[in-house]
């Protein structure tokens, strides 16, 4: 259900939104994201090299990685990053999979030969453009921010020069403090409006909810109580997720998890409340073991 809607938001996307979303994601650390997004570029827009490069940085898989550089190659044979990141790869591999590392590149460069004209494009000049821009040897680059230190670094979406305090090692490279922020203010979507909606309505799912909890895991008993307890949290934790999120558009919030968390805890205190006025199920050790996994599963889920 969720994922259908996640699905209808991103049909209305233009594809330079999906990779700047997907490009977000990765930049906040959300693998899982990033990796989904740029998977939709693909399918979206096969020939874009920008969405294979993304989907190689986002995914942990050495053999998807492999294939997704392979991917860039096939679209243009002398792009430079996607070369150099097989080489690294084929160092890495085990020697049978180095030698087909090895094949495509020895294709590519013999493709790239027999029509240097027409791969003598966009990352070749690219390439030429940043080598016009960067001063002479002698004079060393100094970081934006410190004019004083010295540096080799560059953003990698700004290409300004930065020293080691000023850029982070993001999963898309080298990035400097200002992008960063920027791309989280893509990914950040959620008002002052959300963040009151979602506290609301996670204090009154909690509070109506808590009783209800209390009585089955009183019905129970400890031991079937505590696998019960076990079974239920990441359920009820993982449907209370699906509603808030469809509360707020689906928009994120730096400290939405935060809230939503401590708004459920309070609910489940007026809940415990009303469970000991009507003499409900008064089991808090299995309350706590069912609270502890709802409340990690909200909190892993919803940013
Ligand atoms: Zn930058
Ligand atoms: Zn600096």
């Amino acid at each position: 259900m969720e994922q259908s809607i996640a699905i209808v938001d991103e049909q209305t996307l233009t594809l330079s939104d999906l990779l700047a979303e997907a490009a977000a994601a990765a930049a906040t650390g959300d693998r899982a994201e990033a990796e989904r997004l740029y998977r939709r570029a693909t399918e979206r827009s096969p020939g874009n090299t920008a969405a294979w490069l993304g989907l190689a940085a986002a995914t942990n898989s050495t053999e998807e990685k492999r294939s997704y550089f392979s991917r860039v190659l096939a679209i243009n044979p002398n792009h430079v990053e996607a070369r150099a990141a097989l080489q690294r790869l084929a160092q890495q591999a085990p020697s049978d999979q180095a030698e087909a590392i090895r094949t495509t590149l020895t294709q590519a460069a013999e493709a790239v030969k027999a029509d240097p004209e027409r791969y003598a494009t966009e990352t070749n000049a690219a390439v030429v453009t940043a080598g016009n821009r960067a001063p002479a040897p002698d004079q060393p680059l100094t970081c934006t921010n410190h004019p004083a230190v010295q540096t080799a670094l560059r953003c990698n979406r700004c290409e300004r020069p930065m020293c080691t305090d000023c850029v982070r090692l993001t999963d898309v490279g080298y990035r400097c403090k200002d992008c960063i922020r920027e791309q989280q203010n893509v990914y950040f979507t959620a008002e002052g409006r959300d963040y009151v909606v979602a506290a609301v309505l996670s204090f009154v799912l909690a509070a109506a909810a808590t009783p209800v909890i209390q009585l089955l895991l009183g019905i129970a008993g400890i031991l079937f109580g505590i696998l019960l307890a076990l079974a239920l949290g990441p359920v009820v934790g993982g449907a209370a997720v699906t509603l808030i999120r469809r509360s707020v558009g689906r928009r994120r919030g730096r400290y939405l998890g935060v809230v939503v968390v401590v708004s459920i805890l309070l609910g489940m205190t007026l809940g415990m409340v009303v469970a000991a006025v009507f003499h409900l199920g008064m089991s808090l050790m299995l309350l706590a073991v069912f609270a502890f996994t709802a409340l990690s599963t909200v909190y892993a889920t919803l940013r």
